[in-house]
């Protein structure tokens, strides 16, 4: 599903961002990836979504090649990932419904297909009775629940939520652990980048640590460790 192989990023400044970074994520998977601020963590997603092109190695996300995309591809690409941020990015002067369907409207999905779905994703955040309320109206728990349903509600292959609990106290938190473990039990790949060492080490799924852009343990089941353990 995601294939790294020997990935490196160099911004144009002349700093190394990822250095030789390998992994293989297989369809399905829940992953963590972690490492403190300036790790590479937020490259990495960039790089997933071809925001930013790799300066060497091989990429392939969804059995595409990243390093040589066609430009209609890219879109495509694009629009078969869902991704969430830790400050939510919903549109204020649209209810909870209109936030998601948007997501909708712009791959130009029917009304009816529209009215069948978003229902759906809201039930799937538990947000079932909120479709009216606008974004000021909820807390940043639920806020961050739409952006989840959104991000899902044209059924990408791969979640990636970037630092997604960064500003939410520890019961928001685990609420929104819950449900990106529904919807990974769902058969959606989910890969959170996080550095909250509370939320990694009670939740027993792989984490990739990172470190001045390189990888420096990649565990099944890992906690949240500073040092590689050699
Ligand atoms: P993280 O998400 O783990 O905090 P980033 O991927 O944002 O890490 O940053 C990794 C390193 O790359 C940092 O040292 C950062 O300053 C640098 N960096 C990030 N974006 C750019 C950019 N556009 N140009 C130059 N350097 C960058």
């Amino acid at each position: 599903m995601i294939s790294l192989l020997d990935v490196s990023k160099r911004y144009k400044n002349g700093h190394l961002a990822l250095d030789n970074v390998s992994m293989e994520i297989e369809a399905g998977e829940f992953v963590f990836l972690c490492g403190q601020s300036g790790a590479g963590k937020s490259t990495l997603i960039r790089l997933l979504f071809r925001e930013e092109v790799a300066t060497s190695g091989q990429l392939i996300v969804n059995n595409r090649n990243l390093m040589r995309i066609k430009r209609r591809d890219l879109l495509k690409h694009r629009r078969e990932m869902g991704i969430v941020f830790q400050d939510y990015r919903l549109l204020p002067k649209k209810n909870v419904f209109d936030n998601v369907a948007y997501a909708m409207q712009v791959t130009e999905s029917r009304k009816r297909e529209i009215a069948r779905r978003v229902p759906e994703v809201l039930e799937l955040v538990g947000l079932s009775d909120k479709g009216e309320n606008f974004p000021s109206q909820l807390s940043g728990g639920e806020q961050q629940r739409v952006a989840i349903a959104r991000a899902l509600v044209n059924r990408p292959a791969i979640l990636v939520a970037d630092e997604p609990t960064g500003n939410l106290d520890p019961q928001n938190s685990d609420e929104l652990m819950e449900v990106l473990i529904r919807i990974n039990d769902r058969g959606t790949t989910v890969v959170m980048a996080t550095h909250a060492k509370d939320i990694v080490n009670a939740m027993k799924k792989r984490v990739i640590m990172l470190d001045h852009g390189k990888v420096v343990y990649d565990e099944k089941e890992g906690g949240y460790h500073e040092a590689p353990l050699l």
